[in-house]
């Protein structure tokens, strides 16, 4: 870039484009508090936030020690750097082109997509078969506009000639990468979109990133999306999420359309994926956003099949997951229709839990009134119980172990103490994650979590090796359980500690608890280092999400006060954060 001065334009239009809620969130915790995100300042030492971002002002101010203004003045304080060179970042991150036509190849990704959408949106003043298609599936001139809806003509080069027209030309090469057009053997490109309705797909920052397609007609595909591009990447895309992301509830539907006919019947805040399967993405996306998931697919096999691959994917997450299957078939749309949106509602509002889904949906596969399909039933529920490590229950949205037993003993005619032990026998001992959501942390798992602490605490003192990649791994905050925090003070001073001088010195539980460590040889004394980290790892992973859990459920507590609540919020992101790093190393 030439040096000189940047016009002020140039610096609106960044500022502009510029997520301040990202920008910070990269170095703070934030958490959404109704318009606004606060945390802790990054500026001056505190306990609790006095800093806030207010997204529509694209603002941060810290009412603790004054700090204050937009994403430029954030970055410079915080990273010690000079406004051209900021504005400069900026600049690329955002696309904004701070001297002639941006002719990088991102930069002109962006503008493809925003003429294909304004000649899609104005295409579709010409079509009366594709206005009357989206009238036919009860969508509103409103909606038709509030989504910028479209229709791409069945024409191989209508695009491309608008493209011509309105930008020059541009290397075919980029035009593939935008996923805007095919080409056939021969290398000859053509417009990808012909004769569909055109639903445009937006970033978070509300710009057109790829589109999806449905026919008019029976032709195949029916849905037709644009491919991984630069600009795109379906697994980590959710439709709808830039206007859903205000809401702390969120609906996860099948596609775009039951997102429109959920909106326009007083949904606002839905999301579908686009032509994937859900992935960690997704549901990683949803846990900075949401507090609670409604999965709401279609009320069919396929739709039953896809919730229970999607609940899978919820397992680490801290998300509260319910999970709902409409009857007879009907996807959300032919339900609105047929039922009204306060019959839905309704529904959405005594969604079952995931664990209680999964229990239903194995009840329906299998009839209980022929035998055969009875025992199919009941073994299928008792396998997955007695690998199950914990259930989940966050407050009232769950079902806490008693109901549980209570629920299959009452479907299966069977006593309640002959359930208990032959599906939750395992479940006292050996306790790790759960499918889903909703896990009730029980003072039996934070034992067997203390119990593998101090395994790994009396380890660490063997030798200097084990005990730094001890401290590497764990802080203070990680120590869980009186024993556990005794012991971890032993650790830290004593350079010769050893087994049998904690087992004098240790208070009454300690002892015992070490005591029976070594005489059920719990210490494995030859474990490799490498086996050590690995070890470790996986218990701070389990730590960190029995924290989490616990966290949401005294989240959950309606008599919560506002600033504990804001604490608890904040702590929650942070514990998050920390564990998807985790889980990515
Ligand atoms: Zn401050």
């Amino acid at each position: 870039m030439r040096q000189g001065r940047i016009p002020q334009e140039k610096i609106d239009e960044i500022l502009e484009m510029v997520d301040i809620v990202e920008i910070v969130g990269a170095h703070v915790v934030l958490k959404k508090a109704g318009g606004s995100y606060t945390g802790l300042c990054p500026f001056h030492d505190e306990k609790t936030p006095s800093f806030h971002v207010s997204p529509q002002k694209r603002i941060f101010k810290c009412f603790g020690c004054g700090v204050g203004g937009n994403a430029i003045r954030f970055k410079m304080r915080l990273e010690n750097k000079g406004f051209p060179q900021v504005v400069r970042e900026l600049a690329d991150r955002t696309g904004v082109v701070l001297d002639g036509l941006d002719r990088t190849e991102i930069g002109l990704l962006y503008k493809l997509h925003e003429v294909a959408a304004r000649f899609f949106e104005r295409k579709l003043a010409h079509s009366e078969e594709a206005q009357q298609y989206l009238k036919s599936r009860g969508l509103s001139e409103r909606m038709i506009k509030a989504y910028n809806l479209g229709y791409a003509p069945d024409s191989w080069d209508g695009l491309l000639n608008e493209i011509k027209k309105e930008i020059g030309f541009v290397e075919p090469e980029v035009l593939e990468k935008s996923g805007l057009v095919s080409s056939n053997e021969r290398g000859k490109i053509y417009d990808r979109f012909r004769d569909r309705v055109i639903f445009p797909i937006h970033d978070l920052h509300q710009r057109v990133i790829a589109f999806g397609g449905r026919v008019l007609t029976d032709a195949k595909p029916k849905y037709l999306n644009s491919p991984d591009t630069p600009l795109f990447d379906k697994g980590a895309v959710l439709y709808n999420l830039e206007r859903a992301k205000v809401s702390k509830e969120v609906l996860v539907v099948e596609g775009y359309m039951d997102v429109l006919s959920l909106n326009s019947n007083g949904y606002p805040n839905a999301v579908a994926p686009l032509g994937t399967g859900f992935t960690h993405n997704h549901v990683s996306l949803l846990e900075k956003y949401f507090e609670k998931v409604v999965l709401l697919f279609d009320g069919d096999e396929a739709g039953s099949r896809a919730t229970l691959r999607a609940l899978e994917r919820f397992i680490d997450s801290s998300l509260v997951v319910r999970a709902l299957r409409l009857p007879d078939g009907l996807d959300p749309q032919d339900y609105l229709e047929q039922f009204g949106a306060s019959s839905l509602r309704e529904l959405v509002e005594n969604a079952p839990v995931a664990i209680r889904f999964f229990c239903d949906d194995v009840l329906r596969r299998y009839p209980l009134d022929e035998r055969r399909t009875k025992k199919q039933a009941y073994v299928t529920l008792r396998d997955f119980f007695q690998n199950l490590n914990q259930v989940l229950l966050v407050g009232d949205d769950g079902m806490n172990e008693p109901e549980l037993i209570h629920y299959l003993s009452t479907a299966f005619a069977v006593e309640e103490s002959i359930i208990r032990k032959e599906f939750f026998l395992n479940y006292q001992g050996n306790r790790a994650a759960l499918p889903g959501v909703g896990v009730l942390k029980s003072s039996n798992e934070m034992d067997a979590l203390e119990a593998k602490l101090l395994e790994v605490m009396v380890l660490a003192a063997r030798s200097k090796d084990y005990r730094s990649e001890f401290f590497q791994c764990f802080s203070r905050h990680h120590i869980q359980g009186s024993c556990a925090k005794e012991l971890l003070g032993f650790l830290e001073d004593g350079e010769e500690a050893n087994l049998d001088q904690w087992l004098h010195d240790a208070g009454e539980e300690l002892q015992e608890a070490l005591s029976s460590l070594s005489w059920g040889d719990k210490i494995e004394q030859n474990k490799s280092l490498d086996d050590y980290k690995v070890e470790m790892k996986e218990l701070k992973i389990k730590i960190l999400q029995s924290v989490l859990l616990s966290i949401t459920k005294d989240l959950s507590n309606p008599a919560l006060e506002a600033e504990q609540r804001n604490h608890l919020e904040v702590e929650r992101m942070r514990v998050i954060s920390e564990r998807n790093e985790l889980l990515s190393s």
